[in-house]
């Protein structure tokens, strides 16, 4: 039973969503989808009208995180958990290293060790609310980092482990807010239902030159893949700006809407310093209270996009969520499979700083309420 507490008026937020997946997307972007939408939902993703918006999407992209040339952005369907698998056909030759710190870098490891094509991968884990570090090693071919661990709120650097072997990220929950050096990765690949405010469904993959002579290499020695999770059918398809079987055209307007507006407003830059304000306030408001902690105790590793706090055994998160979900505040429930007394706010770039800050005061009101009911 969740118990009746209504909060007043000057502490709800003007939007209420902090789910860290799907997250908040722009009303301005979804007005510009309604806007549009007679002469583009429901046309065809082979005509100009959409190729147009997947063109925006791959030159925003090379802007946005000032590609080098020869790089490419490739896209598909099916999201960051399609694109592991089209990693396992398409991209590791035959030895991944894996570095384990959540339910996203484990799921891809354990695609890799059920592949009977490849090597055991080698997994290196760190307790949860910290990141490992790689391991250089001549037997690896791919390397698969994980910007942001959206299910613990860990960040970690991407950095080049070793001069051989592709440096694979999964950067769902950090692009479109943190910046990364392109030298640094051969695929920076996302679904654009987080940070980028989007809709799920798709993934999109930042791709090196190394990367894409890999994906033509294992094409070529004739290796099996399914055509779906081919890597080479949809660099093809990328270069004539379409994805190899239908996509929803809602997903690529509103990334592209995304994409565009975060070039005018200033780019990653700008992103990065609304989440840092966001993921602050958090985090400082957490450190001061006497019933709440970041769960990530070294400061460095705490995400500035998705911010993990652990509640003291006596204030129940759940019904902590529960009361603000009952008041329109969606979502800020901690990943079921951590297991923890805990919250987890998403703080990307469209939640706004000052909804972040309101919500900490709500949370105070609502714990303070349940402790004198
Ligand atoms: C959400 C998420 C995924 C899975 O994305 P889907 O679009 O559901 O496939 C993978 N990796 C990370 C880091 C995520 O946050």
């Amino acid at each position: 039973m969740i118990p009746q507490i209504t909060l007043p008026p000057d502490l709800l937020p003007r939007d209420g969503r902090f789910g860290s997946g799907p997250s908040k997307v722009d009303p301005i972007a979804v007005a510009a989808l309604a806007a549009a939408a007679d002469g583009y939902l429901g046309t065809s993703h082979r005509k100009a009208g959409v190729r147009g918006v997947v063109g925006r999407i791959r030159s925003g992209l090379v802007s946005l995180y000032g590609l080098p040339d020869g790089y490419e952005v490739v896209l598909g369907v099916g999201g960051a958990t399609a694109f592991w698998d089209a990693a396992a056909f398409g991209l590791i030759e035959h030895t991944s290293q894996h570095l384990v710190f959540g339910e996203f870098s484990g799921k891809f490891a354990a695609v890799a060790a059920g592949a009977p094509h490849l090597a055991d991968p080698q997994v290196i884990e760190s307790a949860p609310g910290s990141h490992p570090l790689p391991r250089p090693d001549e037997a690896v071919d791919l390397y698969a980092l994980t910007h942001n661990e959206t299910s613990t709120g860990v960040m970690m650097p991407v950095r080049r482990p070793a001069a051989r072997g592709l440096v694979v990220v999964d950067a769902t929950s950090a692009a479109g807010v943190a910046p990364v050096d392109p030298g640094e990765f051969d695929v920076y690949y996302f679904s654009p239902q987080k940070a980028f405010g989007s809709e799920g469904g798709l993934w999109v993959a930042l791709c090196s030159p190394a990367a894409i002579d890999r994906i033509g290499s294992i094409a070529e020695s004739g290796r099996w893949r399914p055509p779906f999770l081919d890597l080479a059918l949809a660099l093809d398809n990328s270069r004539k700006d379409q994805t190899y079987n239908t996509p929803a055209l809602a997903t690529l307007f509103l990334l592209a809407h995304q994409i565009d507006a975060m070039l005018e407003r200033g780019g990653l830059a700008w992103a990065q310093e609304r989440s840092v304000r966001s993921s602050r306030t958090i985090y400082e408001w957490a450190e001061a209270s006497e019933y709440a902690e970041p769960f990530v105790t070294d400061p460095a590793m705490r995400s500035l996009t998705v911010a993990t706090i652990d509640l003291a055994a006596a204030v129940d998160a759940d019904t902590v969520e529960g009361v603000l979900r009952a008041n329109g505040i969606l979502d800020t429930f901690g990943y079921r499979k951590l297991g923890r007394n805990q919250l987890r706010v998403a703080c990307f770039p469209n939640i706004d700083p000052d909804d972040i800050a309101t919500l900490v005061a709500a949370i105070d009101h609502v714990v303070e309420e349940l402790r004198r009911a």
